[in-house]
């Protein structure tokens, strides 16, 4: 069995104490029947109500207010690690944010969850493209399972994204949007023919230069992006992050007028970070786009990228124009948390909106620009 995963896996390393979140902060952590059953003996009578049910009968362990795990001591150290060791803990809560994504024809996917700053991190300091290895596993944690013959067939498209993503000398914008367009065809046309046509780089070079002609002016983009972020913060503010809820408040009091020059001298810092940001998509396409839904998926990523990007401005602003490197992987985190534990709640709601038009392809378009 050899082991296929994006290079920059290798040199993780928790930092431990000098990160701002915990692994659990902010996630419904599933865990699995033993430890649910293992846990529920060793607590009960300390911890009442510290799981729930899912619709389908998976476990979870249910967070308190701030979406902070129960199992937390008030130093944030994990009771159930220091009073029983790591091998109480469930098979999630060991090996995050290490992900095992399955194995097919002895070939085994292995990533690691964009939702942690040291991965962050990672992904910052790697140069693009980022390169995929293939070797033997060293890990004992690793269990093999097989991916099902949807994920198999969808082998071809995931990384037919990611090779869409990683297109030399193209605008980040322009690699973002071809992925969503691509996803979107996926669904309606036939897969072979879309597949030559997003393999055919002169095909590619036309459509990005078409796409270059459109365009809003800073007034509307503003509004799009301030209507995305006030209606999933009503939608979905857990509360647990520091940047979100000061921002919101500061947000109140701008006016889209006075802010073109700051916007322009903000993209300056934003196409500095494409590299992250490409990096950051490679990685989140590779781990999530194998379940039969690419266009929901991708629709995430892009919610993701564009509600970071906003957010980012945002607080760079609210700093007095800086930003600091731990700012912005938090910030980061924060979406990619957002966007990884509640996927299905999150295109539940995209969709909701779509009668305001802000996830719709030209809206997109016009905020990746
Ligand atoms: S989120 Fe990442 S860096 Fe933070 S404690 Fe967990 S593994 Fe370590």
């Amino acid at each position: 069995m050899k082991m296929f995963r994006p290079e920059f896996v290798d040199e993780f390393q928790c930092i431990a104490e000098r990160c701002s979140y915990t692994c659990c902060s902010g996630w419904d952590v599933i865990i699995d029947c033993d430890t649910y059953n293992n846990n529920k003996q060793l607590y009960e009578d300390i911890e009442r109500d510290c799981f729930f049910d899912a619709e389908d009968g998976e476990h979870f362990i249910k967070m308190r207010e701030k979406a902070v795990c129960p199992f937390l001591n008030e130093k944030g150290l994990c009771k159930i690690v220091m009073e029983h060791g790591e091998d109480a803990l469930s098979h999630t809560c060991k090996i995050f944010p290490r992900m095992i994504m399955g194995s097919y024809d002895e070939v085994l996917e292995y990533s690691v969850d964009n939702g942690c700053p040291a991965v962050l991190d990672l992904l910052r300091r790697f140069q693009t493209p980022i390169k995929f290895n293939l070797d033997a596993p060293n890990d004992d944690e690793i269990v093999d399972f097989k991916y099902s013959d949807e994920k198999v067939e969808h082998l071809i498209y995931r990384n037919q994204m990611i090779d869409l993503l990683q297109i030399p000398n193209m605008p980040l914008w322009a690699r973002l949007y071809l992925i969503y367009d691509f996803s979107t065809q996926l669904e309606n046309f036939n897969h072979p023919e879309i597949l030559q046509k997003y393999n055919d780089v002169q095909w590619l070079n036309d459509k990005c230069s078409q796409l270059s002609f459109v365009n809003a002016d800073f007034g509307t983009k503003f509004m799009l992006y301030r209507m995305l972020f006030d209606l999933y913060y009503k939608y979905e503010n857990q509360g647990y992050d520091m940047y979100i809820v000061k921002l919101k408040e500061f947000c109140n009091g701008l006016c889209a007028d006075d802010l073109l020059p700051d916007w322009k001298e903000f993209e300056k810092i934003w196409e500095k970070e494409s590299g992250f940001i490409e990096n950051f998509c490679v990685n989140s396409v590779f781990v999530q786009s194998l379940d039969g839904e690419p266009q929901k998926n991708i629709l995430i990523l892009l919610f993701e990228v564009i509600q970071m990007r906003f957010v980012l401005f945002l607080w760079w602003l609210y700093c007095g124009k800086t930003l600091s490197d731990t700012d912005m992987l938090n910030i980061v985190c924060y979406y990619a948390r957002a966007a990884g534990h509640g996927r299905g709640k999150i295109y539940q709601w995209l969709n909701m909106n779509r009668d305001y038009d802000i996830m719709k392809k030209g809206a997109v378009l016009v905020m990746l620009k």
